[in-house]
């Protein structure tokens, strides 16, 4: 197959299914054909990802190529300066970005309903939610509309939807990917990462995009192993702590089940797990929020009307004119967060709320590096539950937010994470099983997920 018929292939099918999807915010056609010809052209097969077709999560800059956010805010960002580090890594590996994939706007959100445009659907069942934010990301995946794609994950962003569409997604280890040129959320907890179908896959782009970068301060200058060489089946003597918290009251008996069945599978194989307890995970979801919400208030100042996105047109001073931009360009849930954050971090309530969050967070952390001394990875579910229906939760954010208790601890302790389909419920809806590994330790996760796979 030619890379031109390929990346047609991957046309074909949006046109076919993306009417109901929604996985698209744009598309890249003209230039990705193109491209699909020079390469073919070219016939450079040693480039490890050569002619592959992909889409990229809409906070991911794409130089020429528009960058919303799926924010009305920058509705108009037709064209970024220049390419996130890791489309660089990914271009030098000659992928063709088909398009930008759709999201929550500035990625806050579990269902893609807080989009500014119509939210992706679940392509399991479009009554359902694809989760978020990185919504779009798994739903291309899922209904083979590209063979992979970029998200990012703050707090299961990557993780969630990737469990809720039946797809393997992966957060790194927090400073193995580069964010320079990712839109920042909260920048203590960002990383970008691969949603793919298969365990390979994922483990073939992540040796690609990770790997130290002097553009981002915060990426860490630690070796990248060859991670699809690390997928040996062997998981013999392999020790699994299963946290009693992420089987407790309010999991779904029918994930409770499918992660149960997961840890036979293991134990056949050879592994051997033991229940173990993250005591300060409760306080996870709270500690998340007050810290999440802080650190966009922060970034999110930048938008101001003037460098980028949409201008109010209605202002006729400067001071109202940031005001009008930011309260006509801003969607309710990103509203919501910065002045949450803002009121977390004023003079006054700082100790009180942001110091005493980041306190709870070091807690958080020190559960995790406790179990590692005697274990190689955490296992449980991704999410409570299978994908909810669109419009179930949307008008109740605390119940929205709580949807996030499982992945949440693992942003807030920097450790990988990735979700692999476990099975299905009744109603034909994805499992996702997580596993967790040790900081800078993908390799035991991959090589984890891969063997059950
Ligand atoms: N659902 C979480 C939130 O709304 C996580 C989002 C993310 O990881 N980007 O913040």
């Amino acid at each position: 197959i030619t890379v031109e018929d390929l990346v047609a292939e991957s046309y074909k099918r949006i046109e076919e299914v993306d009417d109901q999807i929604h996985a698209f915010l744009t598309l890249n056609e003209a230039d990705a054909k193109a491209k699909a010809k020079a390469l073919d052209n070219a016939k450079d097969h040693g480039a490890s990802l050569f002619g592959m077709p992909a889409g990229i999560k809409d906070n991911i800059m794409t130089k020429g190529l528009r960058t919303t956010c799926a924010s009305q805010f920058l509705d108009n960002f037709e064209d970024p300066l220049y390419d996130a580090t890791v489309m660089q890594k990914l271009n030098n590996e000659k992928i063709v970005t088909v398009g930008k994939l759709n999201m929550d706007e500035f990625a806050m959100g579990s269902s893609n309903e807080n989009s500014s445009y119509t939210g992706a659907r679940n392509p399991w069942n479009t009554d359902h939610v694809p989760g978020g934010s990185s919504g779009g990301s798994a739903a291309a995946v899922a209904a083979g509309e590209v063979l992979f794609s970029l998200g990012s994950d703050t707090g299961g962003s990557i993780r969630q939807p990737a469990a809720f569409c039946g797809v393997v997604g992966m957060k790194p280890t927090y400073g193995r990917v580069s964010r320079f040129g990712l839109v920042a959320f909260a920048s203590s907890l960002d990383q970008i990462g691969p949603i793919t179908r298969t365990v390979e896959d994922n483990a073939r782009v992540l040796e690609v995009i990770a790997g130290h970068d002097k553009m981002d301060a915060t990426s860490a200058n630690v070796d990248v192993p060859k991670y699809t060489q690390s997928l040996t089946n062997d998981v013999k003597g392999l020790k699994i702590a299963v946290p009693k918290e992420y089987l407790a009251e309010g999991v779904n008996p029918e994930v409770k089940e499918a992660v149960m069945n997961a840890l036979k599978v293991y134990e056949s194989l050879g592994a051997t797990w033991e229940e173990v307890s993250l005591p300060h995970s409760k306080y996870a979801v709270a500690t998340y929020y007050l810290l999440s919400s802080s650190e966009a208030s922060a970034n999110l100042a930048r938008f101001d009307g003037v460098r980028y996105g949409v201008r109010s047109e209605n202002a006729d001073n400067m001071i109202d004119m940031f005001k009008m931009s930011r309260s006509e360009g801003f969607g309710k849930e990103v509203k919501r967060r910065i002045m949450l954050g803002t009121f977390a971090l004023s003079s006054g309530y700082y100790d009180a709320y942001y110091k005493k969050a980041q306190k709870v967070r070091t807690l958080i952390k020190n559960d995790f590096d406790k179990i590692f001394e005697d274990y190689d990875v955490v296992i449980g579910p991704t999410t409570p539950t299978p994908a909810f229906k669109v419009g179930e939760k949307i008008n109740d954010p605390l119940t929205m937010y709580a949807n996030d208790i499982l992945t949440i601890p693992v942003n807030l302790a920097g450790v990988p994470g990735i979700s692999v389909p476990c099975g299905f419920s009744e109603n034909g809806l994805p499992i996702g099983l997580q596993i967790i590994g040790k900081h800078f330790d993908e390799s035991t996760v991959y090589r984890t997920a891969h063997a059950f796979e």
